[in-house]
């Protein structure tokens, strides 16, 4: 077989379609540059599913315009400096990929202002090359604009899922921000006002209004705290529950986590308390010693490595299950049987 070395302009594609795994990549990482930039007000704007417009302002720290053409950018970051800084990350981003990537398979424009300039900075770029740039007025902060995603690959663009899909996969992404970070958020879906939440509210109502039919009442709070971890957050009584595992949310460090073995421990805690068939919520933080995760491991960074996994695991359990029995009379039913 004869072996070629791929044109750059193909490896480039590949590498942002690896980051790029659609819509909600893209609100996703523009989300989490915009915490990283110290932002504490965001406001997330999609239309048609993301597919053909997405735009995320923030009241951040801003970029200079020679910042805004370094952040687009391969491996350009701001945020670590060496492989040593790998192992001690404090903010979302690192790789210093997503602005590249993003920007090379959509039309993207950055307005960015630091509060010690005069005037804003706005350039455009079509499939990553700067096609203008202008000094215009603007908040302090970042406004970064995506349209047409995939416009210059048509393969890759009929593979997004209908609008719909990507909405509401987007959707889902803004209802874990508004759960794991204290800032305002406002989200605008089609010309819709989906979210408004002020910055620091309590998560309890945080989670009532995401989950509109449940109210303070059905849920208990967790709290502990160990020498090298801590969980914290809400379940609800045993009652309250769903078809699906949809209202199961887990985050280590701060990050939303999709792990198997967490949802079976979480349900393993509330045991012969559930109805088969049903699914209690579950809104759980994890903090763990960073020393003691490995969030390299899935570029997505929806996976991560724990060392002692099953001492997190068994307290959990135990946690829900002191706390399922303490609160409710389940434990005078059970014993009457
Ligand atoms: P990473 O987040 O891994 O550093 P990105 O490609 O997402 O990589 O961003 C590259 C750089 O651009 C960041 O390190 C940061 O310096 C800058 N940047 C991106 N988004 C913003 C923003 N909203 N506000 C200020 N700076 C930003
Ligand atoms: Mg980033």
């Amino acid at each position: 077989m004869a072996i070629v070395k791929l044109p750059e302009s193909v490896i480039m594609k590949i590498a942002a379609g690896e980051v790029v795994t659609g819509t909600f990549a893209v609100v996703k990482e523009l989300f989490e540059n915009a915490i990283d930039a110290h932002a504490d007000k965001i406001t997330v704007e999609i239309k048609d599913g993301g597919k053909t417009y997405i735009r995320i302002t923030d009241n951040g720290v801003g970029m200079s315009e020679e910042e805004i053409l370094l952040a687009v950018q391969p491996h350009t970051t701001s945020k670590i400096k060496d492989v040593n800084d790998l192992y001690n990350i404090h903010t979302y981003g690192f790789r210093g990929e997503a602005l590249a990537a993003i920007s090379r398979v959509s039309r993207m424009k950055i307005t960015s202002k630091r509060k010690d300039d005069d005037v804003a900075t706005s350039i455009e770029f079509v499939g990553s090359k700067p096609i203008s740039t202008k000094k215009t007025a603007a908040q302090n902060g970042t406004t970064i604009e995506v349209k047409d995603l995939f416009f210059n690959i048509p393969a890759r663009r009929k593979f997004l899922k209908s609008a719909a899909i990507e909405g509401r996969m987007i959707t889902e992404i803004i209802e874990k921000f508004i759960l794991a970070t204290n800032v305002g958020i406002d989200y605008i879906k089609d010309g819709k006002l989906i979210y408004s939440i002020s910055k620091n509210i309590p998560l309890i109502e945080k989670i009532n209004t995401i989950f509109p039919e449940t109210k303070k009442d059905d849920f208990f709070e967790l709290n502990i705290e160990e020498s090298w971890f801590k969980i914290k957050g809400f379940i609800s009584h045993p009652r309250v529950t769903r078809n699906n595992r949809t209202a199961q949310i887990f985050f280590i460090n701060n990050r939303y986590i999709r792990s198997g073995d967490l949802f079976a421990v979480f349900e393993s805690g509330y045991g012969e308390m559930l109805e088969s068939r049903r699914h209690p919520y579950g809104i759980v933080f994890f903090e763990i010693d960073p020393k003691e995760v490995d969030i390299n491991v899935h570029p997505q960074k929806l996976e991560v490595k724990i060392s002692e996994s099953r001492i997190i695991y068994n307290k959990f359990k135990r946690l829900i299950r002191e706390t399922l029995i303490n609160k409710t009379t389940f434990r005078m039913s059970i014993n009457v049987e």
